[in-house]
Parts: structure tokens; C-alpha cells; sequence
């Protein structure tokens, strides 16, 4: 195909779709350019700032019209933060929607219906963890981003989507961190102390974890810096140092010491506490989840008699869940730390029907199925990813009446809900969208299929 576009070169375009990425697309003689920031309906002055053998990419550099959908005020759509900040929110509901349905339709699966996105009556400052890197501007430690696609560093103080008390423990860290001449890491030189600041607070508890990366195990002062922190913020109940000397743009390395303070802090969903580690995966948006898991736990049909898998269990959110309306619950998740803490989590909520093992989820699903267990219901959690073949076809062995599937990822759901078809299960209930991310793109939801025969 010839490209009909130059880099530099300036168009007018009409913006006709978004992709699942939250970009908007223009079509120049069938070949598509995608614009941050711009949204269906819109025609603007743009430039193309790249191209590729099948797309490139433009900029918008005016609204000649703009979308009704659009938020005036918008936030900062590009700054990586809230890609799509600049949809107003019962749009963005929609778009979530339409994204499973559009999948679904590709698969020739149209008679699947797909419920309206349960969403947030706030949808700002939901999350319960920053996870930011820390870089030195102007002499002075600073926690930030980078824009989508770059290496500029945009230090940033307010969030937008994250708990407002996240947000003022990291300015104390950072200036406590300033008081001690400390280096910033540089990712090009891989040198320098500080990586990342991690902060995690309870919705319900108000216990902050406080987590610093550091590359390498040194940190001067580290153990007076944790109690300034500690001392300067009362609610800070742990704080560890993460050691992570790789060259990598994975944020936690495997090392963590605790430098005052508790290894883990406490916080409750649906009335049920938990006990969350540094490593731990807990889900970031606390109001949504509980509704994501009431909708997991109601699908699931539960009366008390059932035995029950949940695969993929983190620190055993959803299994906890379950025993209090199931016989038995088994999970299987493949972080022993977040195993330790289910365990722990199923002590301290006195539930004694639950049983926890470290592992791969398929693997555990064929051990179970020699040991003669015989789920009624399998609930599955995966990673973006989505399931593979095998753990499919080893969970519809077991023949459970029901399967859960809880996704973030409407692509692979759609690819796996086919897998599961070809195995004789159908879904038996409209999809439900749950919003577990405002502002951003990402699709969460839950599926329901069943065995008729
Ligand atoms: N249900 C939990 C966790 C969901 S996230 C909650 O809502 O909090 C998915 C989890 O699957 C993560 O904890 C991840 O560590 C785990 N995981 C990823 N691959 C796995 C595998 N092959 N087997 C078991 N667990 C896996």
C-alpha cells in the first residue's frame, strides 16, 4: 500500500473511531492515523508526526469541531495518567461497553449481550497505589511520569486518580528524601539511588504502606529516613526498602527490607479484612471492586453446598469471598507471598473452609482433578493475558456447572469464551462491564458460562 501522508505533513482530518487504546482514527484513502486526544465525530487541523508501512501516527493542532462528548475542562489527556480524561464519563461507560461488544461481533458471537458498565459516582482519586518513578530536577528529588511514548520526565504533584492522601505522603517521603543529598536513578546509566516510590493505603483502614526502590541494597540513612516518615505521617505503618539493581523497566526487585514498621498493612473489602504486602497484586480501585466481586459472587449462584476453585487468587480476595456462601474453596495463585497472605487473611476472618496452594493454575487443576475434586463453580481471575488452552480444557474436565470469568481484557475474554464454546459451555447471562479504572481505557468485567447438558 502506498502511504498517501508524509511526516511534517499538515491535514484535515475527521476523526471516526477510538481505538482500544482510547486514540482517535482518521482515514486518509484507507489508511489510518491515530491522534491522541481526538474523539469520533471531531475534524481538525493536525500533522502527521509519523508513519508506518500499515498506520501512522498525527497530532491534533486544532479543533475545527469538537465531539459532544468531550469534558471542557479537560484533564491532561496526554500526560499518561488519564488517556482518556477528556471523554466525559457516561461516555467512557459506553466506549467500555462497546469495546466487548465490538470484539464479540468480530467472533460472530452478536447474540452475546453485554450489560451497561457499572461505573463510579466519583470516578477521580479512586486508587489505593502509586507506583511512580522519582527523578532529580533542579537538585531536588521530584516523583512524576512520562508521557506515553517518551523519555521527558514531567515532575507532578497532584494525581488525579489517586487517593489525595497518596499524593501528600509522597511530597513528606520526597521531602524527607531531600534532607539527605540522595541521587536519583538515571535510566541510561543505570546509576543513581532512588528508582520509584510505591504508596498503598487502605480504603477502609487508612494504614499507608510506604515502599522505596532503591538500586542496591545500600541506602544511607535509611533506617532515620523510615522514621521520619513515620513520624511525619501517623497513618504510615510500613516502610519498606525494595532493592532492585536491574536494568529494567520492572519496578519491584525481589529484595525487601523493612525499615520500620510492619512488612504488611491491613484493609477490608465487602467486611472482610486483609493483610497486603509489597508484592502483593490487591485490585486498585476498592469502591468498584467490592461491586466486581458482589457481581462474581451473585453470577456464581452460591447456596452454601458448592465446592468451589478460584484460580488466580492474589491474596485470596475472591476466595474469602466465596467460603462465606460455598462448602470448600480452593485456590491456587503462582506469588508464594501472596499465598502467605491468604492464608493469613483466611485465619484472621476465621474461615476455615478455604484451602490455598502456591503454583501454576493449571497445574493445580489437574492435581485437584486426581485428587477427586469436583468444583460446582470455577472462578477464574487471569492476568491480561487471559487463560491458555490447557487450563481451559483441564477446567471443563472437571466439569463444573458453572464458570466465573472475571477479565481486564475484553480481547482475550472474547478469544477464550470461543475456547470455552468448543468445549460445550455457553454463556448463559449478560456480560457485565465493571468500571475498575476511570479515565483510562482498560475493561474489566464478568462473564458467565454453563454446561446445559
Ligand atoms: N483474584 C485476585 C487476583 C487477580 S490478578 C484479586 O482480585 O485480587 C491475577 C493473579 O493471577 C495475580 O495475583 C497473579 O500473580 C496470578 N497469576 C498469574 N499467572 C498465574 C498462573 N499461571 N497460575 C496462578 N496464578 C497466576
Amino acid at each position: 500500500m502506498q502511504i498517501p501522508v508524509k511526516k511534517n505533513q499538515k491535514i484535515v482530518l475527521t476523526v471516526e473511531d477510538l481505538t482500544y487504546e482510547g486514540m482517535g482514527v482518521a482515514k486518509v484513502n484507507n489508511y489510518p492515523l491515530f491522534i491522541a486526544g481526538a474523539l469520533p465525530g471531531e475534524k481538525i487541523n493536525a500533522v502527521v508526526v509519523k508513519t508506518r508501512k500499515n498506520f501512522g501516527y498525527a497530532r491534533a493542532l486544532e479543533y475545527i469541531n469538537k465531539s459532544a462528548d468531550r469534558v471542557d475542562d479537560s484533564l491532561d489527556q496526554q500526560n499518561g495518567i488519564t488517556p482518556l480524561g477528556h471523554l466525559k464519563y457516561e461516555a467512557q461507560l459506553n466506549f467500555k461497553r462497546n469495546q466487548i461488544k465490538q470484539l464479540l461481533n468480530k467472533a460472530h458471537l452478536e447474540a452475546l449481550n453485554v450489560n451497561n458498565t457499572l461505573g463510579m459516582e466519583n470516578p477521580l482519586h479512586y486508587r489505593n497505589k502509586a507506583q511512580v518513578p522519582v527523578r532529580k530536577i533542579n537538585g531536588k528529588l521530584e516523583v512524576g511520569f512520562y508521557r506515553k511514548g517518551s523519555h521527558h520526565f514531567m515532575p507532578l504533584k497532584h494525581f488525579l486518580i489517586q487517593d489525595k492522601r497518596i499524593d501528600e505522603v509522597l511530597q513528606s517521603v520526597l521531602e524527607i528524601l531531600n534532607q539527605y543529598q540522595l541521587s536519583a536513578y538515571d535510566e541510561e546509566t543505570g546509576k543513581g539511588l532512588i528508582r520509584h516510590l510505591m504508596v498503598r493505603r487502605g480504603y477502609y483502614s487508612h494504614e499507608v504502606m510506604v515502599v522505596i526502590i532503591t538500586n542496591g541494597k545500600s541506602f544511607p540513612h535509611g533506617d532515620k529516613i523510615a522514621k521520619e516518615i513515620m513520624k511525619k505521617c501517623p497513618d504510615v505503618k510500613s516502610v519498606i526498602q525494595n532493592v532492585n539493581n536491574r536494568k529494567t523497566n520492572v519496578i519491584l526487585g525481589k529484595q525487601d527490607i523493612v525499615l520500620a514498621g510492619n512488612d504488611t498493612i491491613m484493609d477490608e473489602l465487602n467486611g472482610l479484612k486483609f493483610k497486603i504486602s509489597a508484592h502483593s497484586f490487591y485490585q486498585v480501585n476498592p469502591q468498584q471492586t467490592e461491586k466486581l466481586y458482589q457481581q462474581a459472587i451473585h453470577k456464581a449462584g452460591l447456596t452454601g453446598e458448592e465446592t468451589v476453585i478460584d484460580a488466580y487468587c492474589g491474596i485470596g480476595t475472591i476466595s474469602l469471598n466465596l467460603a462465606k456462601h460455598a462448602k470448600k474453596v480452593y485456590g491456587v495463585e503462582i506469588v508464594p507471598e501472596a499465598i502467605q497472605d491468604a492464608k493469613q487473611n483466611a485465619k484472621i476472618n476465621n474461615l476455615t473452609n478455604v484451602t490455598f496452594e502456591v503454583g501454576n493454575a493449571e497445574e493445580w487443576m489437574e492435581k485437584w482433578s486426581e485428587k477427586g475434586i469436583k468444583p460446582d463453580v470455577i472462578m477464574v481471575d487471569p492476568p491480561r493475558k487471559g487463560l491458555t488452552n490447557s487450563l481451559i480444557h483441564s477446567a471443563c474436565e472437571m466439569k463444573p456447572k458453572k464458570i466465573v470469568y472475571v477479565s481486564c481484557n475484553p480481547a482475550t475474554l472474547v478469544r477464550d469464551i470461543q475456547l470455552f464454546m468448543e468445549e460445550g459451555y455457553q454463556v448463559t447471562q449478560p456480560i457485565q462491564p465493571v468500571d475498575q479504572f476511570p479515565q483510562t481505557p482498560h475493561v474489566e468485567s464478568v462473564t458467565v458460562l454453563e454446561n446445559k447438558n
